[in-house]
């Protein structure tokens, strides 16, 4: 287990006693005091946010967002207008570490200039956050820290409540000491932390955060923590606001949704132990239009959760089920634990009760040592479930993983073969699957304009795949009704029938 506790100088505890203010904010059901001079040079200022990786860091950014805006800041896109740029940083693959290099790299610009013009009296300051999982592992920290000298404040997963102490902190040094505050409060779950949702339809809910399952090529359980769930009164408290303020969808979102609850050892509700399928169960009962839930964990997927999917109108006949890999010593290896026979029997019981369903998956090719036997496993596995849809990559170690130290025989091309091959079987499965749809009306949440034609509306079926259609701008975040007419295999488009 990671065990990092960095609180560089000044420490958050004397930082905090230096807050002589009365101005607070509150959450967390405490107050939070401010100091004069932070929201006084903030105020009014404009913020800007990057966020890579996951739902999880989604859900992030806009916690990071309703706390910076209740400094009476503002989100701005345009990164040279602001004081303070956020990067939420993802740790699971490779590339998504390179991206955040290359932007810190730009920003050394950006402040550069900054700095350049300040001297003729434009009285222009920026702060540089460092936030997301990567900051939780020790030696991308170390890098950061020594390498980034223009980071000014790094704070980790289990610190977010700590962003304005330590804003506030940094700037009554006027800037001179960089804050680096990732310590690890496992056990903590905080509620009731302002929040600035990313539009006005569709929310994710957390129900629990960390994952304790370790599988051997993931790097979250090192960087989340271990799994903590919330309480369903929050949960549900959430939701009911959500509804209230009208939005048409929620997705409840945990790394193993699953598990939820095993972790709240003496706790009950109405009397009884919860599980995720209790919960979504009373999570269907509010009538949100749509309720959804990422991610699911084959071994761990109850019978009950496929009851309550099939009782309930609105919850998704949509399912993201990771397999990752078809073939049993793969699966050991990546200590995923079921077998291929397992996963196809729990879809067979799901595809028995609710014939309609929608399936995708992640799949991970070329695990090290992958043979061919093992990869054509794969390909029988997916064969069998044909998948509505996938999310497919090459393995790349991540660095502190178990599987980063597992030898690697296969050539890197053998696993580009493989990957075509892969992606041609999945995508039979998607164009049989996308049949059903054709010529159907579907219900769609419309969620923005086309990112390809301004003209055109995105939105999302039943089955989570998009469908373009002409229609006018105010439709966004409204549930209408889509026929739809052509198939372009990873999504549809469509015609407006009713709105
Ligand atoms: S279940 Fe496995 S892949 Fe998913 S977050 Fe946990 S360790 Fe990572």
């Amino acid at each position: 287990m990671r065990n990092v506790n960095y609180i560089d100088i000044p420490s958050l505890l004397e930082a905090r006693k230096r807050i002589k203010s009365s101005n607070v904010i509150r959450y967390n059901n405490k107050e939070h005091q401010v100091s004069e001079v932070t929201l006084n040079k903030l105020k009014g200022k404009k913020y800007y946010i990057k966020t890579h990786g996951c739902q999880a860091n989604i859900r992030d950014e806009e916690t990071l967002s309703g706390l910076l805006s209740s400094l009476n800041m503002e989100r701005s896109e345009d990164i040279n207008e602001v004081s303070i740029i956020v990067i939420n940083t993802c740790a699971v693959r490779e590339n998504a570490n390179n991206k955040v290099y290359a932007e810190i790299g730009n920003i050394k610009h950006l402040k550069e200039k900054l700095n350049k013009d300040k001297s003729k009296d434009k009285n222009q300051d920026l702060i540089l956050i460092l936030c997301g999982c990567m900051v939780e592992t020790k030696d991308t920290l170390d890098k950061l820290i020594n390498v980034y000298p223009y980071i000014d404040i790094i704070l980790g997963t289990h610190n977010i409540d700590d962003l304005i102490t330590l804003i506030d902190s940094y700037l009554e040094n006027k800037g001179k000491n960089r804050l680096v505050d990732v310590s690890s409060k496992e056990g903590d779950v905080i509620e009731d932390l302002p929040t600035k949702r990313n539009n006005d339809f569709s929310a994710y809910v957390n129900i629990a955060f960390g994952c304790d399952k370790f599988c051997s090529y993931c790097i979250v359980p090192y960087t989340r923590g271990k799994e903590r769930s919330r309480r369903v009164e929050d949960i549900l408290l959430e939701c009911k606001l959500l509804k209230e303020e009208g939005y048409k969808e929620v997705i409840l979102l945990g790394q193993n949704v699953d598990s939820y609850g095993k972790d709240l050892k003496d706790y009950t509700y109405k009397g009884n132990k919860v599980s995720f399928a209790t919960l979504l169960e009373e999570v269907a009962k509010l009538n949100i239009p749509r309720v959804r839930f990422l991610t699911s964990y084959p071994s761990e997927f109850k019978d009950e959760v496929i009851d309550v999917i099939a009782k309930y109108d609105n919850v998704m006949n949509y399912i993201h089920l990771p397999v990752q890999s078809g073939s049993n010593s793969v699966l050991k290896r990546m200590n995923r634990r079921y077998t291929k026979e397992e996963y196809l029997a729990l879809v067979d019981r799901i595809k028995a009760k609710i014939p309609n369903i929608a399936l995708s998956t992640d799949i991970i090719i070329g695990f090290p040592n992958e043979s061919n036997e093992e990869f054509l496993d794969t390909l029988d596995l997916v064969r069998k479930v044909s998948y509505s849809s996938a999310y497919t990559f090459i393995y790349s170690p991540r660095e502190g993983t178990l599987a980063a130290k597992m030898e690697d025989l296969t050539p890197y091309q053998e696993k580009v073969k493989r990957f075509k091959e892969l992606t041609r079987v999945l995508e039979e499965g998607i164009e049989k699957d996308n049949l059903l749809h054709l010529n159907k009306i579907e219900e769609v949440l419309v969620t923005g304009v086309s990112k390809t034609n301004e003209e055109y509306l995105s939105g999302q079926l039943e089955n989570n795949k998009t469908v373009n259609f002409k229609g006018d701008k105010s439709l966004i975040g409204k549930l209408v009704k889509v026929k739809i007419n052509e198939d372009k295999l990873y999504s549809f488009n469509g015609e407006l029938v009713e709105k």
